[in-house]
């Protein structure tokens, strides 16, 4: 054994128990009771071991309005180490006639030196032409069998090009993630917003309402349906999106949600406050009674997964823009989406510690193509494991944070429980607050093509 993780709880979907790890060669190659020694022995009791979370949602170094972030893939994924997530997938987002294997290689050239976790990429997909739709077969075979589809923007003049799209990822073993806002009410609400001087934080959710939301979530099921294909519905954030989940997946339709931090944490009245414009998101913050409606459809087995959405803009950024449709959306998750799940789920007894490494890790390992190798502490898996300590108190606070964004969302928050030693195959990527993986050591995973077998949630 290279290492061996002594005395601590491992914490699986199914399982708690206490045993030691053993880890060779990046795996996890033993995991029992008084395990031999290795060249390096560390005591983990009273500690949690939980499998590395993967955060399937980032946009980690993007450009939007003429904007690019202040994020990139060395301190993005650095923030994502020191919260205990080992593996993300960015959404690779194709520039003006660049076909998905295009757009694969523009994203990994900003990854590739840089980042020091692994990651995948969901390719999106804008212009949905034969050229795009060719190479389908191709990229899903070459590892990343998930693509992304915007229901909103100029969704409508492509329908025909995204209905043949879906048709060939479920044709050749991919999932579809879907944005679910309905391009209609949204284009309506924000051309009648601007033209009665509607601008300003105070006017983003209503310029995005939760109808629009359950409209959208209805047809994206619809569809999906028609053209034969799995579908995955990203960050939802109410009830109208949620019962469309439910009823789909009740009829037995491969269909699964996901949602995001500030959906859980926090509500609308957020974007009355002077700094509201930095919690502006795709969807908006929803009423407080949708928070509770989330946390139960998540531990009920409604919603699957939990990611972040994170995007590294500046305050400098967010405040750049005042017209509902070009606010900037997105705000920094990464550091904290473990944290925050332990401390207000756990603790509070709205999910269980499983069902969190369920919902962060597990799950979004078996939807996209990574289980077992990430995903669960087993033997033969990636050794990419959280030294998690649940009496650690921590203030969540902007300049202690690794996003290069200048401000956090979560800004004062006082969390229980925070990651003591981050592993990634085996080695010590951040230990105690300080970060020794070095840039270019995460790899692009070549991920498995969709199994509906396997992602049975
Ligand atoms: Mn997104």
């Amino acid at each position: 054994m290279d290492l061996i993780l002594r005395n601590g709880t491992i914490v699986t979907a199914n399982d708690t128990y206490e045993a030691d790890v053993g880890i060779k060669d990046g795996k996890i190659k033993q995991v029992g009771l008084d395990l031999e020694s290795a060249k390096k022995t560390i005591d983990v009791s009273g500690m949690y071991l939980l499998p590395g979370a993967i955060d399937a949602h980032t946009h980690v170094d993007v450009e939007f309005q003429g904007q690019r972030s202040v994020e990139n893939f060395h301190s993005g994924t650095v923030a994502a180490a020191c919260g205990g997530v080992t593996t993300l997938i960015d959404y690779a987002l194709p520039g003006p006639g660049q076909t998905p294997q295009q757009t694969i290689e523009t994203w990994h050239a900003k990854a590739k030196n840089k980042a020091i976790i692994d990651y995948g990429f969901h390719i999106a997909i804008f212009e949905p032409n034969d050229a795009s739709i060719q190479q389908i077969p191709d990229v899903i075979a070459a590892g990343h069998p998930s693509f992304k589809i915007f229901m909103m923007g100029t969704f409508e003049q492509n329908i025909e090009g995204y209905l043949d799209m879906m048709a060939a990822v479920g044709r050749h073993g991919g999932l579809v993630n879907l944005h679910v806002e309905d391009a209609c009410c949204l284009n309506y609400l924000a051309k009648r917003f601007n033209a009665e001087g509607k601008y300003g934080a105070k006017y983003f959710a209503d310029s995005r309402p939760r109808l629009a939301e359950g409209i959208a979530a209805t047809r994206a099921i619809g569809l999906a349906q028609i053209t034969e294909t799995p579908a995955y519905l990203v960050h939802l954030s109410c009830e109208e999106s949620l019962e469309s989940v439910n009823r789909a997946r009740g009829k037995g339709q491969v269909v699964y949600g996901e949602t995001r931090p500030c959906y859980l944490h926090f509500s609308r009245e957020k974007m009355m406050e002077e700094n509201g414009v930095l919690y502006a998101g795709w969807p908006p913050l929803r009423e407080a009674d949708q928070m509770e409606i989330l946390w139960q459809a998540l531990e009920s087995g409604v919603l699957q997964t939990v990611a972040t959405d994170h995007d590294g803009w500046s305050l400098q950024q967010k405040k750049t823009f005042n017209k509902v449709d070009e606010i900037l959306a997105g705000m920094a998750g990464l550091e904290t989406m473990v944290p925050l799940l332990y401390s207000q789920g756990v603790r509070k007894k709205r999910l269980d510690i499983n069902r969190l490494v369920e919902v962060t890790s597990t799950n979004p390992a078996r939807l996209f193509g990574l289980y077992p190798r990430k995903g669960t502490i087993t033997i033969g898996a990636d050794a990419d494991i959280v030294v998690f300590d649940p009496n650690a108190k921590k203030t969540i606070r902007a300049q202690d944070m690794h996003s290069a964004a200048d401000w956090d969302p979560f800004e004062g928050w006082v969390v229980d429980g925070w990651p003591r030693m981050t592993l990634s195959r085996g080695e010590i990527i951040v230990e105690n607050g300080k970060v020794l993986g070095l840039p270019g050591r995460g790899q692009l995973l070549k991920r498995k093509k969709f199994s509906e077998s396997e992602a049975r949630l």
